[in-house]
């Protein structure tokens, strides 16, 4: 007889275990069915990469491992067994796309679309897989067997890979449903929130950011909650109409609390993290000293953008003043702004904007080696289900490819 296994879910993580199912089962006879929500699979992927798909990242697996925060430890078996490397030639040399490497070692198809993407991996998996789409899955149980009701009739399989993703995007068909199953099926949930987000500012500091919209400037931010730094990263930033975004504050949204209402919760940014405080004053000072006839907002133009150091110029009351005259107390405000400005921010992590979530299934819970279920055999968690969130350069994808690769190998090779 047959091995039935149903894939819930047919985003990056189901369409990658439909995948590995298919090269790895040889002569064995598995049937391979994913039940997707939407009237085509792969939605959200399509989004990835801004259009283009950051499939992967090609650093070495102990640098990459760094990526995934707590998750680590637990994914090392998984990139161990199929690692960025393994991704290339997966897509090269299978799947017949062509990929390349970016800043950062991130991979791209050569053709720059997302769509393309899911395109060829559905291609893939056609004829050895049934995908059946429009097929909500209301409720799963198990009995001897996993028993799935679904929009279109009751299906039944031998082994579950459930993979509804997380609560992020949920336009994409992401809606937490995940969860809903993993807890009716006995599992605990830790409670989730958006990471991988553009934050809202609050107030005059949203005029600020909306005064710079589109301006990209190199900053180290840093996240204070309740008086205590959070987090904080340095990198490209972008200054937006609702606030700010870019690599850097995309990944330190994670440790904004989910709510901070009545919290003092706000970003400050270092607008010259090459220089200390100490540093960046000396050199003012010094620029002050030769250039007397020039205006400051010219002189700290030599530092940031010319509409940033004009925007800067103003918050620190110093607009229109030349380095003639320019007081000690002036000084003072001019380095607050340029090298702490302060944003307060107007609400927690929006999940309709997030591009991964934080919390899910707990690792606990989950055998690292073959991302089976500890608490009903036969199950297998994988993608943003599980408490796994990774930082933005293609790390959350390729968690999803390592996780279906150990869960299709181990369904494989179990009875
Ligand atoms: C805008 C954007 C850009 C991104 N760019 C990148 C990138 O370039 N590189 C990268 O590594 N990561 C990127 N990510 C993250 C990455 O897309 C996700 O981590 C990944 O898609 C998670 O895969 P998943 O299969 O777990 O969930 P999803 O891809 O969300 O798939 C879950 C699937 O389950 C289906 N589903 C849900 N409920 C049910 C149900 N009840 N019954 C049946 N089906 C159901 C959904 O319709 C969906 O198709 C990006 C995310 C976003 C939002």
């Amino acid at each position: 007889m047959s091995k039935r296994v149903g894939i819930i879910g047919g985003g990056a993580a189901g369409l990658f275990a439909a995948c590995q199912l298919k090269r790895l089962k040889g002569s064995s006879n598995i049937e391979i069915t994913i039940l997707e929500k939407n009237p085509v699979p792969g939605k959200k992927l399509i989004l990835t990469g801004h259009g283009r798909c950051n499939i992967t990242n090609r650093k070495d697996i102990n640098k990459l491992k760094e990526g995934y925060h707590d998750a680590d430890k637990f994914l090392y078996p998984a990139l161990k067994e199929f690692g960025p490397e393994d991704t290339v030639r997966l897509f090269e040399n299978e799947i017949g796309l062509k990929t390349k490497e970016e800043d950062n070692n991130r991979i791209f198809p050569v053709c720059d679309s997302a769509v393309t993407v899911r395109d060829r991996l559905v291609s893939y998996i056609t004829g050895s897989t049934k995908t059946v789409c429009d097929c909500a899955v209301k409720a799963i149980r198990k009995t001897t067997e996993f028993e799935v009701d679904t929009a279109k009739g009751k299906f039944t399989f031998d082994n579950l890979i459930l993979c509804c993703g997380g609560s992020s995007f949920p336009k994409t068909g992401s809606a937490g449903d995940s969860y809903r199953f993993a807890k009716e099926l006995g599992h605990d949930v830790i409670p989730v929130r958006g990471a991988l987000a553009p934050l809202k500012a609050a107030g005059n500091d949203r005029d600020f950011c909306k005064s710079l919209s589109g301006v990209p400037v190199n900053a180290r931010v840093s996240l204070y909650s309740e008086g205590k730094k959070a987090a904080s990263k340095e990198g490209e930033l972008l200054f937006a109409e609702f606030g700010v975004t870019g690599p850097s504050v995309m990944e330190i949204s994670r440790e904004v609390p989910k709510d901070i209402s009545g919290k003092d919760v706000y970003i400050e940014l270092d607008l010259v993290p090459s220089m200390s405080d100490e540093e960046f004053d000396k050199e003012l000072q010094n620029l002050i000293g030769q250039h007397a006839d020039t205006k400051i907002t010219t002189l700290l133009s030599r530092f940031v953008p010319q509409s940033v150091a004009a925007e800067t110029a103003k918050r620190a009351g110093t607009e229109g003043l030349y380095a003639q005259g320019f007081t000690k107390e002036n000084r003072k405000n001019v380095c607050r702004e340029m090298k702490h400005l302060k944003i307060s921010l107007a609400e927690a992590v929006d999940i309709n904007i997030a591009y991964v979530t934080r919390g899910g299934v707990p690792l606990k819970e989950i055998d690292r080696k073959t991302m089976e279920s500890k608490v009903i055999p036969g199950l297998y968690i994988i993608g943003e289900a599980l408490d796994i969130d990774g930082i933005s350069g293609g790390y959350n994808l390729q968690a999803c490819m390592s996780e279906a690769y150990l869960a299709s190998k181990n369904i494989l090779n179990s009875n």
